[in-house]
């Protein structure tokens, strides 16, 4: 029965109630009269005998009422349930107008239906339909004085005191009904309206919490990020300041080779140059390190990404060794990016050097450059190695986060090349399936168009 398919929250709760009024009016109507016309057919209970005419109308209006109450059920099952209760209510009022002209108003009885009418019309359909009910009910009053007024000048009689005395009560009783309904409506309308207010006001309430709840998460999130950060760049200050001692010794004693070059040991002589120049190129690299962990200042400019690629391929040549295959693949045209260039070898190494301990075996390692939206250089960095597990995936930018031996990874490459792309304006991403190898895809804004003539003119 509360199974109704109503939109209204408050009609889908008046619903069963009305279906169970409806429904007892349905059957409580015909079994009255039945009850009636046994009493009066039998002669048994009663002698007086209906005048036809009000039997007639009595009869046909009981039969509107029933079917009334019973289409208004049907309506209401079939979630219209406003357009039911307004059938029943204008059946009732018609019939009403039907009974009380023919009896005259000083023949009507006790009547509760016009009650029912009333508290059907104000609590279930609101006040509008209340204040038309009492005018439809006051209407039907006149006009019942006014068949009477009409039966007493055919009749050459006059009009029964007692029904206008009937009329006057019935009006103002019907009245005070109306308006004690209708303060009644307007109180329960008013509470349900704050409280419907209120509920919004908490709901809205409620949200701006959550969101400054998410935005403590976040910031809680970068200040570990940036505190685990700043734990990576003191160690690797420290570890590259007494890196920057060793080499500085190693240099010393290789340029010592000179004194070599007289007592005829050529291949040492050789030997210890290539020392010196690999110590060099370590000390560039631990300046370099030295330089990004104590934060300094990126010094972005534009430059071509393809060209800046091709001149990394010997260093990658070095990396990678025989057993991996370097393919490089760049797009038409320029790819300027603004960036400290720097920086963006040191991001190509550290994803390479991934990649190399990914490739257990032999491989190949392949880099696709060009432009993507018009408004991105992307760089596809693909490996055909080991490939990385959904959990591993997940966590691979975290810093410290490694799943090589120790000794062997740190857990800080990913996070600082993301840090370090952020920064230029870039983005970082993992994309491909799992287990299949790695593609890491970066994208890094395409320098406008300003700059690009910038770069053409360099
Ligand atoms: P590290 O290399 O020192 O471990 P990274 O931050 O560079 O630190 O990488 C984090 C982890 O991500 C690695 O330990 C590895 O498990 C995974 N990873 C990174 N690159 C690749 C790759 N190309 N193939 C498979 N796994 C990778």
């Amino acid at each position: 029965m509360s199974n109704i398919p109503v939109d209204d929250p408050v009609d889908r709760r008046n619903a069963p109630f009305v279906q169970v009024l409806l429904l007892f009016l349905g059957v409580f109507i015909p079994l009255n009269k039945s009850l009636f016309l046994y009493a009066v057919l039998s002669g048994r209970w009663t002698r007086v005998v209906p005048d036809a005419t009000a039997l007639a109308a009595d009869l046909a209006t009981d039969v509107l009422m029933t079917s009334a109450a019973w289409t208004g059920v049907w309506l209401i099952r079939r979630g219209r349930f406003r357009q039911g209760v307004h059938l029943f209510l204008g059946v009732v009022m018609l019939s009403m107008a039907i009974i009380y002209i023919t009896t005259g108003m000083a023949g009507v009885g006790f009547d509760p239906m016009p009650m029912i009418l009333l508290a059907l019309a104000g609590l279930i359909l609101g006040r509008r339909t209340l204040w038309i009910t009492l005018a439809t009910l006051l209407g039907v009053i006149a006009a019942t004085l006014v068949a009477d007024l009409v039966r007493a000048a055919l009749g050459g009689g006059a009009v029964s005191v007692t029904g206008l005395g009937k009329a006057v009560s019935l009006a103002g009783i019907w009245l005070l009904i109306a308006i004690a309904l209708d303060r009644t409506v307007a109180a329960l309308r008013n509470s349900l309206e704050e409280s419907n207010a209120r509920g919004q006001a908490l709901a809205l309430a409620y949200e701006r919490l959550q969101e400054e709840v998410r935005e403590r998460e976040r910031t809680r999130d970068q200040l570990v990020h940036a505190q685990k950060m700043e734990a990576v760049g003191r160690l690797a200050s420290g570890v590259a300041h007494d890196f920057n001692n060793v080499l500085g010794i190693i240099l010393s004693y290789a340029a010592q080779r000179e004194r070599l070059a007289d007592r005829g040991a050529p291949a040492l002589y050789e030997a210890l140059g290539d020392v010196d120049l690999a110590a060099r190129r370590a000390l560039t690299i631990s300046r370099k390190l030295l330089s990004f962990s104590r934060q300094e200042v990126a010094r972005p400019e534009v430059f071509d990404a393809a060209a800046s690629l091709r001149e990394l391929m010997p260093m990658l040549k070095q990396l990678f060794g025989a057993r991996v295959r370097l393919q490089l693949e760049c797009a038409d045209g320029a790819l300027p990016v603004r960036m400290d260039i720097d920086r963006f070898g040191l991001v190509i190494i550290n994803i390479a050097a991934n990649a190399r301990d990914a490739i257990t075996d032999t491989g190949t390692f392949h880099i696709q450059a060009g432009r993507l939206d018009g408004a991105w250089v992307c760089l596809d960095l693909t490996d055909d190695g080991k490939g990385m597990p959904e959990d591993v995936r997940t966590q691979a930018f975290e810093p410290f986060f490694t799943t090589k031996p120790s000794g062997m990874g740190t857990g800080l490459g990913l996070s600082v090349v993301r840090d370090m792309l952020l920064e230029a304006g870039g983005k970082i991403d993992l994309v491909g399936p799992p287990a299949q190898g790695t593609t890491v895809r970066i994208l890094l804004p395409l320098a406008v168009d300003g700059e690009t003539a910038q770069l053409a003119s360099t």
